[in-house]
């Protein structure tokens, strides 16, 4: 690329209101522009540098015998008839390689399969501190893998995620690997202040996990007597705090009581926790099988028996109790008896309700201890830039996805599913490796990989090595930027060292005197002089 015919813009100052240093960089180096809040646009360095990062992904996928394919982007609505059906856009593919999947993978012979392919994601949140890294828009690789055990598929994903761990330690890029859910489960976090994703780790053991992961601690043993229940009149305490006060307890002696809905099932949920602690409710969404589910509405819990504010799960009807185990660990709670304005004393899981499901729906806070060795955890914040996640084809509730095993009988499928989100990869990418005067890529993902600067083409001899040293790099696969634009030298060093190039080659009447040909590594203080029979080996660590 000749930078007189590249369409590229430097800006001396980032524009307003872009606060992370590296997306600064980004737009200053003319790889970045932002159309209207939130949204970016990638210039063509910018597309380039992406480009070369997608190589490097879709690389380990290959190495791994994934298969390129691309799945659709948007979703039919699922009957035609439905007034106001839309299309839902930007969903993970998952539901698409589960459909391939189900009907074309019939035999133990066909498998393990893994299949890749980049898909643009649409987020629910947009997170404005933090520009593209909290964009709504991203464009991922969605890796999916389907194999014939849960064995096969776990070696899969540990396998996998050696391999991209690999990766993020070539490119310098420090992910922290999170518990993220059961089947070990792994996502992967930058950690920042602003990042949008909570975790909890552990400063002896190393132990990091989502919330949702983090086990809760066994809750202490009450061995007190369960008294005789007791209806105690509690106006106006339709909260854990207000109740507390009005009857001079302290929350861990209350129970919380929430009612979701299962929609697809009509099914009203009574989730029960100690009244100090709160319901994690990806943990209650693991229990409830990834249903989609949502607070029930006071008629819903009028519907099986309580009233919204005195809940508790004595005597309801048509409702499926889920206690965590503090509640069936504590002793004599006060719990609400379902009408207005009563709490009832003494109340005890077992005694006087029956419970489903024993569950942990704790929400992990700092200072729990941390399951692995008993510590207290900290809390830390991120950007989740990928996961890995294996599933059953049960789990996600398709029937049909079946194989025949070597003995001719029938076996469920199971996924591996990995996604990578690459826009904000790229971006972080820029955080990380960046100084005062501008970005510092690492090679294998470098817009551009040497650049290549003119001093004064007019004087003799400059422009025919410029050309020639252009043309060996080129020949060399090297991605070359050639700065012949006629700049003073301190604006196109300048701009040199905003993009950021690993490796700039500057051709000058000067350097030409000196024997050959200024060479100035990004991370480096100085620069050196090489002669020209020298440049191969000068760029082998590019090439490697
Ligand atoms: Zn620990």
């Amino acid at each position: 690329m000749r930078a007189t015919k590249l369409f590229w813009n430097t800006l001396r100052q980032a524009p307003a209101g872009v606060d992370l240093p590296g997306q600064q960089l980004l737009l200053r180096a003319g790889l970045l522009r932002s159309p209207a809040p939130t949204v970016w646009t990638l210039l063509p360095l910018g597309q380039q540098g992406w480009e070369r990062l997608l190589a490097c992904t879709a690389q380990v996928a290959q190495d791994a015998g994934a298969q390129p394919v691309a799945f659709p982007w948007a979703r039919p609505p699922e009957s035609e008839s439905g007034r106001g059906a839309r299309w839902r856009c930007g969903e993970p593919a998952g539901w698409a390689a589960w459909d391939l999947a189900s009907r074309e993978l019939r035999s133990y012979r066909q498998l393990p399969q893994l299949w890749y392919a980049v898909q643009p994601h649409l987020f629910a949140h947009v997170n404005t501190r933090a520009g593209l890294l909290g964009s709504a828009l991203s464009r991922r690789l969605e890796l999916f893998g389907l194999y014939a055990s849960l064995e096969e598929a776990l070696a899969g994903q540990e396998a996998l995620a050696e391999a991209y761990g690999a990766l993020w330690s070539r490119l310098g890029l420090p992910l922290a690997a999170v518990a993220a859910g059961p089947r070990d489960a792994v996502a992967w976090l930058w950690e920042h202040p602003d990042g949008e994703t909570a975790f909890f780790r552990c400063a002896r053991c190393g132990y990091a996990g989502l919330p949702a992961a983090t086990e809760a601690p066994p809750p202490p043993a009450d061995a007190s007597p369960m008294l005789p229940m007791e209806e105690v009149e509690t106006p106006d305490c339709t909260t854990i705090a207000a109740l507390a006060e009005y009857l001079g307890i302290s929350p861990a002696q209350t129970m919380k009581v929430v009612f979701y809905t299962v929609e697809q099932e009509d099914q009203v949920v009574c989730a029960v926790i100690r009244g100090d602690l709160n319901i994690d409710e990806q943990k209650l969404a693991r229990a409830l099988g990834n249903k989609p589910f949502r607070l029930s509405t006071d008629s819903e819990v009028r519907w099986v028996g309580s009233v919204p504010g005195y809940g508790s799960p004595i005597g309801l009807k048509r409702v499926q109790v889920l206690a965590d185990p503090s509640v069936m660990a504590a002793r004599n709670l006060v719990a609400g008896a379902n009408k207005e304005p009563f709490h009832i004393r003494n109340v005890n899981a077992g005694r006087d309700f029956s419970v489903h499901q024993v569950v942990d729906l704790r929400a992990a806070r700092a200072g729990d201890p941390c399951p692995g060795c008993g510590e207290p955890l900290e809390e830390a914040h991120g950007f989740a830039l990928g996961e890995v996640a294996v599933q059953t084809a049960e789990e996600v509730g398709i029937s049909d996805a079946h194989y025949l095993d070597q003995a001719g009988q029938s076996q469920p499928l199971v996924m591996l599913s990995m996604v990578f989100d690459l826009d904000r990869i790229w971006v972080t990418l820029a955080e990380v490796h960046r100084d005062e005067n501008g970005l510092r890529w690492p090679a294998p993902v470098a817009p551009v990989q040497v650049h290549l600067v003119a001093i004064k083409l007019d004087v003799p001899g400059v422009a025919q090595m410029a050309e020639r040293v252009y043309e060996r790099l080129r020949q060399a696969g090297l991605c070359v930027l050639f700065d012949d634009r006629d700049e003073r030298p301190g604006v196109a060093f300048k701009d040199a060292d905003l993009l950021g190039a690993p490796l700039r080659l500057t051709v000058s009447p000067r350097a030409l005197e000196a024997g050959g040909i200024e060479a100035k590594w990004r991370t480096a203080a100085e620069s050196e002089v090489v002669a020209e029979e020298a440049l191969a080996s000068l760029i082998a660590p590019l090439l490697s």
